[in-house]
């Protein structure tokens, strides 16, 4: 819906009803009561059109401002991120990846930055925004950081185990 064209529509409804209410204060005396009922029901009509009219225009505007204000934040951030990983990142002041990971598709494309979520899936990150998914280690290790570690955990012990097996006194 164009806003332009709905307070067109808007504008015209005020009109009808002005008109109405115009005839009904000019031919008051000549009008019967039935008339004037009618007219009175046109007029309401006209109103009721006009301020719902003025409520989609209102839904529109608010749309309109938070897509503006989304492009504001993307075009701050367009000069800062980098793209590591397959993924856009915040980087601190020595050029390290520290914030995000938000997803490449969403700047690229819908200009939001949407931070990525560590998926059920082992090393799968999806966007909550677009439910694109990947598979990047970095990326999901930087989300689970505890998963990172139990993994390190799990090949010591392996490393330990295929010293012992290897060992002749362990036979
Ligand atoms: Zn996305």
């Amino acid at each position: 819906m164009d806003p332009v064209s709905t307070i067109g529509t808007a504008l015209a409804s005020i009109t009808t009803a002005a008109d109405i209410a115009k005839l009904l204060i000019d031919g008051s005396l000549s009008l019967k009561n039935a008339e004037w009922k009618l007219r009175l029901a046109d007029m309401a009509e006209a109103l009721a059109s006009t301020r719902q009219q003025i409520l989609d225009i209102r839904d529109l505007v608010t749309e309109r401002d938070k897509t503006i204000s989304q492009l504001q934040e993307a075009l701050s951030l367009k000069g800062k991120l980098i793209l590591k990983d397959s993924a856009y990142w915040l980087p601190d002041e020595k050029g390290n990846a520290v914030g995000g990971p938000f997803c490449s598709r969403c700047f690229e494309i819908d200009h939001v930055a949407c931070t990525l979520v560590a998926d059920e899936k082992e090393p799968q990150v999806k966007c909550p925004n677009c439910k694109s998914t990947f598979c990047s280690k970095p990326v999901y290790y930087h989300l689970r950081p505890d998963a990172e570690e139990a993994h390190k955990k799990y090949n010591v012990m392996l490393s330990h185990l295929g010293t012992q097996r290897r060992h002749p006194m362990s036979f």
